[in-house]
């Protein structure tokens, strides 16, 4: 197989990993994680593992850069260095690719080109916003009496990221945390930890006083927890399954801390009989598809009219039979790489049978794809029922169930029927049913037409037990900043 060879800079980064990111120091640890790479089972490095002592110091270190250097910076000069960043991590994108390509398995020209390009226009958007957070004065009727508002930064931020695009929600919660003056300790995925370590070193060279971002790879019943639980920790930035959502907002009660979550999904996408198909189908393919299906926002349940649901069918069989897939690293630009881990592996394999088993139809796909590397084939499950498990429950991978429909009204009770709320859409040329379609649908993110848009200007998070706040745009300002009233008599 012929692999791209490593950067020179990813090698010697490679070679200079150990230790946790605290201040300027490089922290060594008793304990390591073991990176993998899910590609080839090989161990790519070894990283220092953050327990609660460590996290003791770096919320102490995040503390005092934010009463210290961090916090005299005037807003011109911290937009800068965010802007810094940005730059940085473009011209730095192809080691961030590596990176990710490495241990999360992902094609490297996507995460070069989609995630790491991306990353750097988050950063980018952000940069403009610490001038422009203002506040307001308000005409009370209190009479001799002046009121306004500050917007200050809630303080220090634990940022608790998973592992499917492991510099982007970095990117998506360090943005906007540092434009609004907070500083960050990030733990990111135990999977995935090497680029938000490298970003650490980058931050530090772009100018960033130390203690701003402080980067503590570790288990998240462990390091995550502790972060969760730290009374230094005044918010916590989450993204994740529901399941650790629920366990982090239990650990913020001791201090009451802010917390933010981007839980998990089971997106309703939903092709109607008159939708334009050349579009519509391949848009409904990779809503599930891109990023092997790992994403929160993925398409999972297709709703498809049942009187095109045969053809639609077919042609989605067909385009995930000609999917090229592949180790992240390979020199043939792959468009899916293998899923994370053996755990995630098994546990979708596990979801197939359990729908085949229930009745669902295996159109294609169906198990593992060679023996080496956690690949599973890209699947189409039809005939897929409402209170299947696999129609409820979040797989996480490149499984795409169909479910046929109807009518415009059952189907939009259907696509309700779930507990998550992170993002929805349907295919139709009918611009009213568009509209009607964004009024009903409970979710966060519609997309009509489209799918997987999003833009650092525009806000993106959950309803219902997707999470709670608004990530990008103002609202992320917002998610990370505190009001506060001031009077003068
Ligand atoms: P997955 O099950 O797919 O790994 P998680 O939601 O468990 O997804 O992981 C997302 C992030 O949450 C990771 O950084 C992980 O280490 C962290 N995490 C897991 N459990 C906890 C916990 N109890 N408290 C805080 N963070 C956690």
């Amino acid at each position: 197989m012929n692999m791209h060879a490593l950067l020179p800079d990813v090698s010697a980064f490679l070679d200079n990993v150990q230790g946790l990111r605290i201040g300027a120091e490089k922290i060594e640890t008793a304990e390591h994680l073991d990176v993998e790479n899910p590609s080839t089972q090989g161990l790519i490095a070894r990283v220092a593992r953050a327990g609660a002592r460590e996290i003791d110091l770096a919320v102490a270190t995040a503390r005092a850069a934010l009463t210290g250097p961090w916090g005299a910076l005037t807003p011109h000069d911290r937009g800068q260095l965010i802007w810094r960043l940005g730059d940085a991590i473009e011209e730095n994108k192809a080691i961030f690719g590596q990176l990710d390509a490495l241990d999360n398995g992902k094609p490297f020209h996507i995460a070069r080109d989609v995630d790491a390009v991306y990353s750097a226009r988050h950063f980018r958007y952000f940069a403009g916003w610490p001038s422009k957070i203002e506040g307001r004065t308000i005409p009370v009727s209190v009479p001799g009496r002046m009121n306004y508002t500050k917007v200050e930064p809630v303080g220090v931020c634990g940022l608790i990221t998973p592992w499917n695009y492991p510099t982007l929600m970095v990117a998506w919660k360090l943005a906007p945390a540092l434009a609004a003056g907070n500083t960050v300790v990030l733990k990111p995925a135990e999977q995935t930890p090497l680029s938000a370590l490298f970003l650490a070193d980058l931050a530090l060279k772009v100018g960033f006083p130390p203690g701003v971002l402080n980067v503590v790879p570790g288990l998240g019943m462990d390091a995550g927890a502790a972060l969760a639980a730290h009374p230094g920790v005044d918010k916590v930035g989450f993204t994740g399954s529901t399941e650790t959502g629920r366990r982090i907002v239990e650990a913020s009660v001791g201090n009451l801390k802010k917390v933010s979550l981007e839980l998990g999904g089971k997106a309703a996408n939903i092709i109607f009989a008159d939708a334009d198909l050349k579009r519509a189908i391949p848009g409904a393919f990779w809503a599930l598809f891109g990023n092997n299906g790992q994403s929160c926002t993925a398409g999972a349940r297709l709703f498809v009219h049942r009187s095109i649901r045969d053809d639609v069918v077919r042609e989605l069989a067909k385009m995930a039979e000609g999917l090229s897939v592949g180790p992240g690293m390979e020199l043939k630009a792959h468009d899916l790489g293998p899923v994370v881990s053996a755990a995630q592996m098994t546990k979708v394999l596990g979801y197939i049978d359990q729908g085949t088993a229930a009745g669902a139809q295996c159109m294609t796909g169906g198990a593992r794809q060679g023996e080496t590397g956690y690949f599973v084939a890209p699947t189409v499950l039809d005939n897929v029922a409402d209170d299947m498990v696999i129609a409820r429950e979040e797989i996480f991978g490149p499984v795409l169930s169909v479910l046929p429909f109807d009518e415009e009204d059952e189907v939009l009770a259907r696509a309700n029927d779930t507990e998550f709320g992170l993002a929805a859409g349907c295919w139709t040329q009918d611009v009213s049913r568009c509209l009607r379609m964004a009024d009903g649908l409970k979710a966060g993110t519609i997309w009509t037409n489209t799918w997987g848009d999003t833009d650092p200007a525009s806000p993106f998070g959950g309803m219902k037990q997707s999470g709670y706040g608004r990530e990008m745009g103002g609202e992320a300002i917002a998610l990370y900043s505190q009001t506060k009233s001031v009077w003068l008599g």
